[in-house]
């Protein structure tokens, strides 16, 4: 799903969720396809583009990523506002960001006027062990009761870090 051109469309993605969920491991990834463990933390907003192509579109994502920190929710409001889409990260092996969620949905949904499409990730996959951490049954059970798309990642070894773009892109072209 590499592009090859210029983007048709360009639409402004926002990354959301708690800290040190890996909001900046899966941008890193999505643009470079590497994995760091000593990537600066974000400082305020910046944004990264990525271009893909979605049945024979390019599509161009700039994935807006935020300091999680509480510093930043004052900013929150014109951050969300003219985004099209989001992502919303937990980790799977921290329950607490899990439980975190449904504020970042309320938060998306106090900001934007519209419907916009977010994908709920369960990332740090290639962490979970056994029976810890939550269940991707609980994550796909929260996503569809909030009616968001769903999908488990890890930024480490890149499983389904590009489907997630996909799935959004996909989503965003099937609105107009
Ligand atoms: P952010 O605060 O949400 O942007 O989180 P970071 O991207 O800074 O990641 C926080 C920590 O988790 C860092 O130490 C990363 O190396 C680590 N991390 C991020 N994604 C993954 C992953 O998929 N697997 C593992 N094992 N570690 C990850």
């Amino acid at each position: 799903n590499e592009a090859n051109g210029p983007a048709e469309r360009t639409f402004r993605i926002v990354m959301c969720g708690d800290a040190a969920v890996g909001k900046s491991s899966l941008v890193f990834r999505l643009v470079k396809n590497e994995f760091s463990s000593g990537l600066p933390s974000t400082l305020g907003v910046d944004f990264h583009v990525k271009t893909v192509n979605v049945d024979g579109h390019n599509v161009a994502l700039q994935l807006w990523d935020t300091a999680g920190q509480e510093r930043f929710r004052s900013l929150c409001k014109s951050y969300f506002r003219r985004a099209d889409g989001a992502i919303l990260v937990y980790d799977v092996t921290s329950e607490h960001s899990f439980l975190r969620v449904r504020d970042w949905i309320d938060t998306i949904k106090e900001s934007v006027e519209r419907n916009i499409p977010i994908i709920m990730v369960g990332n740090k996959s290639d962490l979970r062990s056994g029976n810890d951490g939550v269940p991707k049954s609980d994550g796909a059970a929260v996503a569809a009761s909030l009616g968001v798309l769903f999908v488990e990642t890890s930024a480490k070894n890149g499983h389904n870090v590009d489907q997630t773009i996909l799935q959004l892109a996909r989503e965003l072209l099937a609105i107009e």
